[in-house]
């Protein structure tokens, strides 16, 4: 695991990387780094999936959401000011906010680093899509903008490790928090064992409460061997991206975007459907997977989970992450996929937009 860690750091530029058996341990062990606890609040994007809420509750803190900006998709920057101010005034500010880099477009990060700095809150990256991503000169992953950056190495992200994730961080107590918490929260290290407890040489210290969270070094060798081959990976997923953005350019859908100065890793390539057509978003998703184009949506509303009704949210919420909803369709978006794949998934869209 050690020689797999030492990659991502070099690659991605943080001064630690520490591998977890998934991003949503990751997640919660970077929650616990940040000292989220009973009583704090989190807030995070309704776009994501189920695991960048949860984290919160595995510690106790409550969750709440702030809405998407319709054309990145990703938590908008206004909207999480306005209701900066607005918990302000009311004496409840987030002890830590999740931004979600969705489809691999970098969330706005300079500008949240900002807020985080006039509000005094910890932002935790959940770059589990944005593997290979960038702001400018900086990498995703390099936490310049951020306390803390998760990547996940699950089967159908950009890199994986069968099953994993990763924190990256720059702070050291961060880091130490982490690696105890991966393993049980017991150390062997003697300037982290504790004076009350005896030293012998087979002494180790459980010096806080942790979990079994810990990378294999098997899946941290299939990690090595698929990072040496991201860039690869991020050029051909970039590759079809343009060749979809061309296709698709002249038809009535919302593609992604990339906003200059972003470089998207492009995980997905959602197109959003005209506000008249929600009401057929199951017809043409039916349409697509009858003439074998496996399409997917990304993603439903974490607030609209049953969980999170029973939580007390509700539809209409956040509206516009939800109208986003209603319209997604994923396009298939691999690097494995060949130039016929695409031009079939082309034919396809342009077909099925026709009637
Ligand atoms: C996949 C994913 C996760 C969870 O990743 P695992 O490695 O499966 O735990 C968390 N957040 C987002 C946005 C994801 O896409």
């Amino acid at each position: 695991m050690p020689g797999f860690e030492d990659a991502l750091k070099t690659r991605f530029g943080a001064g630690y990387a520490l591998c977890l058996n998934s991003a949503t341990s990751a997640l919660h062990a970077a929650c616990h780094g940040v000292g989220l606890g009973d009583g704090d609040l989190l807030w995070t994007s309704p776009n994501s999936f189920v695991a960048s809420a949860n984290c919160a509750l595995y510690c106790g803190a409550d969750v709440d959401f702030v809405d998407i900006d319709p054309l990145s998709r990703n938590m908008s920057v206004t909207a999480l000011e306005q209701k900066l101010e607005t918990a302000r005034k009311a004496g409840r500010l987030p002890k830590a906010v999740i931004p979600v880099h969705f489809g691999g477009l970098p969330c706005d990060m300079p500008a949240i680093w900002n807020l985080a700095r006039t509000y005094g809150f910890r932002v935790i990256e959940d770059a589990s899509h944005a593997v290979g991503a960038s702001i400018g000169a900086e990498p995703t992953g390099n936490c310049k903008f951020s306390d803390a950056t998760v990547f996940s190495f699950h089967p159908v992200k950009i890199v994986t490790t069968a099953e994993g994730g990763v924190v990256m961080t720059n702070d050291p107590d961060i880091a130490r928090n982490v690696e105890l918490f991966r393993s049980h929260g017991v150390t062997r290290n003697a300037d982290r064992m504790d004076p009350r407890a005896p030293q012998e040489p087979w002494s180790y210290h459980q010096v806080q409460l942790g979990y079994n969270y810990r990378m294999s070094d098997l899946h941290a060798a299939l990690g090595s061997a698929q990072l040496q081959r991201l860039d690869e990976f991020i050029a051909r997923r970039r590759d079809i991206a343009r060749t979809y953005d061309a296709a698709f350019r002249d038809l009535a859908l919302g593609l992604p975007v990339e906003p200059s100065g972003f470089r998207s890793s492009y995980h997905l390539y959602p197109i959003s459907l005209p506000k008249p057509d929600f009401g057929r978003r199951r017809e043409i998703f039916d349409a697509f997977r009858s003439q074998g184009i496996l399409v997917n949506v990304h993603y439903i509303p974490i607030h609209t989970q049953p969980y999170y009704l029973d939580l007390g949210f509700d539809w209409g919420d956040f509206p516009v992450a939800e109208d986003y909803y209603r319209g997604a369709i994923t396009l298939p978006l691999h690097p494995s996929m060949s130039d016929a794949d695409v031009n079939r998934v082309i034919d396809v869209v342009r077909s099925i937009c026709a009637n």
